[in-house]
């Protein structure tokens, strides 16, 4: 057996969420008894080498510029191929957009079973089981690989990073890129300083903000947290804020460290899209309000007093 952890990568920069995933691989690989290598699509600026330091031995690039956007199709063919010529039984994902769209066509291909959405090393003591959430993370599955390869996706935030010493070797991979039946003709980017997937800390608005002329208190605070900004889905359905921001069982799942909630109800559908936050701040004048029961710290309190106040705290202590 052997471990191959998919290396994600954007604007020439490896994703945060690679470095879990590479992490998660290299202790599995030591749990049995095996190495861990890393796959890389496309070019990177970073130095590939230094994932040695996840515990990955090997880094396998297929440098062709044309991989840098992820054609789905196109990527689960080749990765399949790659595992193939390296000979890898277990292959690991980031449960990202990238890895939930290549994921099925990369099972599929090698007949694998496939877990998505782990949160944990698989218990390898008696067959091969790994711990997923389902119901929108309101549960834990334990589920048991029979195949003799293996996908696994892991959820972000859901598992450590490990940095240590070493260096990696960098092998080119010979692998023909096959003909896309897609064309990405143009990318709109979402603007903002931090992507929603990728942030640490994340400031959302509901309606208790009561107007997009008020998202200033939520934004002056994400600005001051170096955070991104979201919003629950009502607030996005009434256009105060862009749809790509809905947080919920419905909109975007995070799992950020920290969650700030501000004027959020805590309603089932949002709760399923932020119940994987590390810590979660409630701040709402309704002492009743369901979202108190997730938070791990609340203010009972009128957001439009609260927040500025916050605010102030955290550029305090930064100054
Ligand atoms: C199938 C389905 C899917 C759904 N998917 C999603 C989803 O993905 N994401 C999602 O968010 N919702 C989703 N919903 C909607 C969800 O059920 C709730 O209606 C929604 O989350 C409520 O949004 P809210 O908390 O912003 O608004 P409200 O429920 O109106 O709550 C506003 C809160 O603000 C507080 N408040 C008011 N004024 C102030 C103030 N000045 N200071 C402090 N607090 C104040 C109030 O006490 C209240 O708790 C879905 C619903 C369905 C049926």
């Amino acid at each position: 057996m052997s471990v191959l952890i998919y290396v994600d990568h954007a604007d020439g920069h490896i994703k945060k969420s690679t470095y879990e995933a590479l992490t998660y691989g290299a202790e599995l690989a030591k749990q049995i008894n095996t190495t861990a290598g890393a796959l890389l699509l496309g070019t990177v600026e970073d130095d590939i080498t230094s994932l040695g330091k996840y515990g990955v031995t090997k880094v396998h690039q297929l440098a062709d510029e044309s991989l840098n956007h992820v054609d789905a199709q196109v990527f689960s063919k080749i990765i399949a191929e790659a595992a193939n010529t390296v000979g890898a039984d277990v292959l690991v994902f980031s449960h990202n957009p990238s890895g939930k769209a290549i994921v099925p066509g990369v099972a599929a291909r090698l007949k694998a079973g496939l877990v998505t959405g782990a949160v944990a090393l698989p218990d390898t003591g008696n067959g091969f089981v790994v711990r997923k959430t389902v119901f929108s993370g309101k549960a834990f599955a334990n589920v048991s690989i029979t195949s003799a390869v293996k996908v696994i996706s892991l959820n972000p935030n859901s598992f450590h990073t490990t940095e240590g010493e070493g260096s990696a070797e960098a092998v080119a991979l010979n692998i023909a890129v096959p003909a896309g039946k897609i064309k990405v003709t143009s990318v709109n980017k979402v603007k903002g300083e931090v992507p929603l997937t990728e942030a640490e800390i994340v400031v959302s608005g509901g309606r208790g903000l009561k107007g997009p002329e008020n998202w200033g208190i939520v934004e002056d605070l994400a600005h001051a947290l170096h955070a991104a900004t979201a919003c629950s889905r009502p607030v996005a359905d009434a256009d105060w804020r862009p749809h790509h921001e809905h947080v919920g069982q419905t909109g975007v799942q995070i799992a950020p460290n920290l969650y700030i909630a501000l004027g959020i109800s805590g309603a089932i559908q949002h709760l399923a899209g932020v119940n994987r936050s590390k810590v979660i701040v409630v701040v709402n004048k309704d002492a009743e309000a369901p979202f108190f029961k997730a938070a791990d710290y609340g203010i009972v309190g009128d957001v439009f007093e609260v927040v500025p106040k916050i605010t102030e705290a955290v550029k305090k202590l930064h100054s």
